[in-house]
């Protein structure tokens, strides 16, 4: 079995939302196997059922057990994989669905967030050996040491898919979702928003982070551990959407590829006490919690034994675990909160080698009268928390300051360049 030939498909959630839709997926399915590939198909659950699953749940109890809850979640994948194997047979073609566990995809113990350790594909590779199209439920596996069932958290899909494609060696991983691929901006909020063919690894976990919403952030940077380009295209129309691939396989790119947004929530620690090892004890608590902090801001008080003051943001939903967690630390004079703040980013490869851009950055959203609470930057990225009103606003002030619509690209790839990103101009 030649592992060029095989290929894994993930179809998301709207993909497989109506039963057309699990029949669209079964017909693409089949069409890959008709071009000699071995496929194996990674669902998700159907339009919203993991969030009716998470309802359901509350609906019963205010403190649903991890365990439990991981045991409910994990139904919704199964159910579409199995509606989509006999929507394989009736085309005519053998299929069999496989649970998480059932497919190897071995994780550690933490429930409704695990990570895979190992995938033991045995069982899948032997499927395809008697030329069976397997389909295996995404967003879980089982805990190699407590046998439970696991799942990987939100979007967890596009995780499973790639370290299925790891462990099979398969050369690409397709990605099927409601939207053409990657954009240069959420199309909902700008309407010139262009499909990028080409984004690095690097360039995607950035956006993925601050806010595009795609691809799943550990997808990605599974993908790029384990050198799997992955492939982002719309399963209900045909065309080539966007590739993530490694940054050597780039070539030189404008000063900005994208810019993105997300709301999120603000903690802030004030009177904090100045001395080593403070620092130390808030991110700990906060990592014994399972919360991951996003941007952290603190800055040395401005005169000797004064106290400090720290801020950092976190996911909306992690903000009761965070208050809790710092709650007990007893270091701070206080603890505020924010519930919903926004933040922007632009992100880029090529802002490495082009001088000015948070210049620009800055510059526009003061000419837009958007006030900026929080700065962070890395390599590629500028990311700025503002007043999450503002974000539509800012958004399209930069992408249009960048030029990064479709009316503003020069022109597309030279001929013959089908597969190789455009040069900058
Ligand atoms: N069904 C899960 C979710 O909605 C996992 C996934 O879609 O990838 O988050
Ligand atoms: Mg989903």
């Amino acid at each position: 079995m030649a592992a060029s030939e095989i290929v894994v498909m993930k179809f998301g959630g709207t993909s497989v939302a109506e039963p057309d839709d699990i029949r669209r997926a079964a017909g693409r399915i089949v069409a890959a196997r008709q071009e000699g590939k071995l496929v194996v198909a990674v669902l998700s659950a159907r339009g919203k059922t993991t969030d009716d699953l998470v309802d359901m749940a509350y609906e019963v109890s205010d403190t649903p057990a991890a365990r439990e809850m991981d045991m409910l979640l994990s139904t919704g994948e199964r159910i579409s994989c199995a509606l989509c194997a006999m929507a394989i047979h009736d085309l005519g073609y053998n299929a069999i669905s496989l649970t998480g566990s059932q497919a190897g995809i071995v994780t550690d113990s933490s429930h409704t967030k695990a990570r895979i350790l190992d995938v033991r594909a045995d069982r899948i590779r032997s499927a395809l050996d008697e030329d069976r199209i397997v389909l295996v439920a995404g967003f879980q596996g089982v805990s190699g040491d407590s046998r439970d069932v696991t799942t990987l958290g939100r979007g967890g899909s596009d995780t499973t898919a790639v370290a299925i494609a790891a462990a099979l060696g398969a050369e690409v991983c397709q990605i099927y979702t409601d939207v053409r691929g990657v954009f240069s901006a959420d199309p909902r909020l700008v309407s010139n928003a262009r499909l990028l063919p080409f984004v690095s690894f690097e360039e995607m976990l950035e956006m993925a982070a601050s806010g595009a919403r795609v691809l799943q952030l550990r997808s990605v940077e599974y993908a790029r551990n384990h050198g799997i380009r992955m492939e982002c295209r719309s399963s209900f129309e045909d065309g080539p959407g966007t590739l993530v691939l490694s940054e050597q396989d780039t070539m030189e790119r404008p000063s900005v590829t994208a810019v993105t947004h997300a709301e999120e929530a603000r903690v802030t620690l004030t009177g904090l006490r100045d001395e080593p090892g403070i620092a130390g004890r808030v991110f700990g608590a906060l990592a014994d919690a399972n919360v991951n902090v996003d941007m952290i801001i603190q800055n040395e008080p401005v005169s000797a034994d004064a106290t400090a003051d720290l801020s950092f943001t976190v996911d909306a939903g992690d903000l009761g675990s965070a208050s809790q967690a710092l709650g007990g630390l007893d270091i701070s004079e206080r603890i505020e909160t924010d519930e919903r703040v926004g933040k922007v980013s632009v992100v880029g490869a090529g802002m490495r080698s082009h001088p000015g851009v948070a210049a620009t950055v800055f510059r526009v959203l003061g000419d837009n009268g958007i006030n900026i609470e929080m700065i962070a930057t890395s390599p590629i990225k500028i990311s700025c928390v503002i007043d999450a009103d503002k974000i539509p606003e800012a958004v399209r002030a930069l992408h249009e300051a960048f030029e990064l619509g479709t009316d503003a690209i020069l022109e597309e790839e030279p001929t013959g360049a089908e597969h190789r990103p455009r040069v900058a101009p």
